[in-house]
This record gives C-alpha cells, structure tokens and sequence, in this order.
C-alpha cells in the first residue's frame, strides 16, 4: 500500500483512473440527469497537464461523457470497451459483433419489465449492453428480486452474462472485459510507477484487482473508496482511502493538484 504522496512526486509517470456515478457525480434517480459535480472538469483538466494518465473509466458510454470533460482527460465508456479519442469513439472488436443481439436484449427486457407493473422500473439501452434500474421504485427489495430474476431468465436464454451494481444490474455480451483491463493496460502502455482508482461500486472491484497486481510489480498503487449507504462491503473492506462523496473526492483531486512539484 502506498498513501496519497507516492501519487505526486512523480506525476509523470502516474495514472488516476476514476469511476463517474457515485465517484465524480452524485447518484441520482435517472441516470440521464447526472453530471459531474462543479469544479470537477476544471480540476481533472489540470491534473491531465501533469500526470501520465488521468482517465475516466465508466459503465456510461463514451457518448455521455464526452461532453463534460476536456482533452487532456482520457474518456472509457462502458467499463473500458469504449475509447474515446479526440470526440471519436471506439468499440472494442471483441464486444461489437453483440451489438444486434443486445438490442434484441433491450427490447425484450423492456417488454419484460413493462408486464410486471412495477412503477420506476428502468431499461438504460447502451448498444452493447443493458442497464436494468430499480432505484425509482416504491419497494426497492421487491422489484431488485423481481428485476434480477427477468435478467437470469434473459441472461440465460440469450447465453449473456450479467453484473451487479448498485440498486442496478448491466446485461453484457459474453466476453470478458473489465475496469481493471483499461488500468493493466494504460499502466503498461505508459510504463506508470504509481496509480490509483477511485470508485464506489461492484464494476470497481476489478480496477482494485488490477492495482493489487501491479503492486506486485513494483508499481505505487492506491485503493481509493467512495462511500455510501449503497457502499459494497468488498469495496469498504478494500479501500486504502474513503471518501464520504463525490465533494470529498473533488477536494481530494484538489490536493493532489496542491501537491505537484512546480
Ligand atoms: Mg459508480
């Protein structure tokens, strides 16, 4: 484990990779009206001119993203399948050739959700993937129980896979990509001596694991947690640094930006 001063002392060659709901933005009932909190842009764009890396790896698609942050911040949209660069966006060749079956997913998980007549049930249609919300109903164990066994009914008949998140879960093609692939990958690329995730959800999980492994290679890595009521124990258990919210991690970013050598 390294504390937060092993990320500023050698920007160059360090990498800030951070999760956007719950982590940059609050939380809220529609995924389409967040945004990143004020200040953050601004903050992470200037962090961008001195560290290697500062990336944004989200479950959101590039597209969401895009609009909110500047050049100098790398942009992952759907756990890392996505790339953005320079406004144009990259699908992973792996996960593309899903992007028909996924649809189909879309529709029928829509249908599906619509005959149980529950009240705040959502289908987030992400091209190759599906997001199933249940954060607007009244009862939110009733409809999780109801949601999760419509999505193991299609995830099965469909040979899809499916994933947890907070009073949400994402229907994905088969093949294995994670948070944690972008972070093995940029640290690589870049040959990072330091790096840290900051996340506050189950899809964060991976990008610790890929931390974890490059700390066995010598690398200063840090675990950073943002808390919640929602907060999985895992991620608790396993941060180094927690954060009560997206206002804290703005001021955490503020002091590593307070803290670059000039
Ligand atoms: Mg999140």
């Amino acid at each position: 484990m390294a504390d937060a001063a092993a990320l500023t002392h050698s920007p160059r060659v360090t990498g800030l990779f951070m999760d956007f709901d719950g982590t940059l933005a609050e939380i809220v009932s529609e995924p389409s009206k967040a945004g990143p909190l004020e200040g953050i842009p601004e903050t992470l764009e200037e962090l961008g001119r001195s560290f290697g890396v500062v990336a944004l790896v989200s479950g959101r698609t590039a597209a969401e993203l895009v609009g909110w942050f500047g050049n100098e911040v790398e942009l992952w949209g759907l756990y890392g399948a996505e790339r953005s660069v320079a406004g144009e966006i990259t699908l992973a060749e792996d996960v593309a050739p899903y992007a028909s079956l996924m649809r189909r997913v879309a529709a029928e998980a829509k249908e599906r959700l619509q005959a149980t007549g529950i009240d705040g049930l959502l289908v987030e249609d992400k091209g190759v993937m599906v997001g199933l919300h249940w954060r607007r109903a009244d009862d939110v164990g009733a409809a999780g129980r109801i949601v999760t066994g419509v999505a193991g009914d299609l995830a099965e008949r469909h040979g899809i896979e499916q994933s947890p998140g907070k009073l949400a879960l994402e229907l994905r093609p088969p093949v294995e990509w994670s948070k944690g692939d972008v972070v093995r990958r940029r640290a690589g690329e870049e040959g990072l001596r330091a790096a840290a995730f900051v996340g506050d959800d189950y899809g964060d999980l991976t990008a610790f694991d890929a931390l974890d492994e490059l700390a066995q290679s010598g690398v200063a890595t840090v675990r950073v947690g943002v808390a919640s009521s929602e907060m999985p124990e895992e991620l608790k258990r396993r941060a180094e640094i927690e954060l009560a919210g997206p206002p804290a991690v703005l001021e955490w970013l503020r002091s590593l930006l307070a803290a670059i050598p000039r």
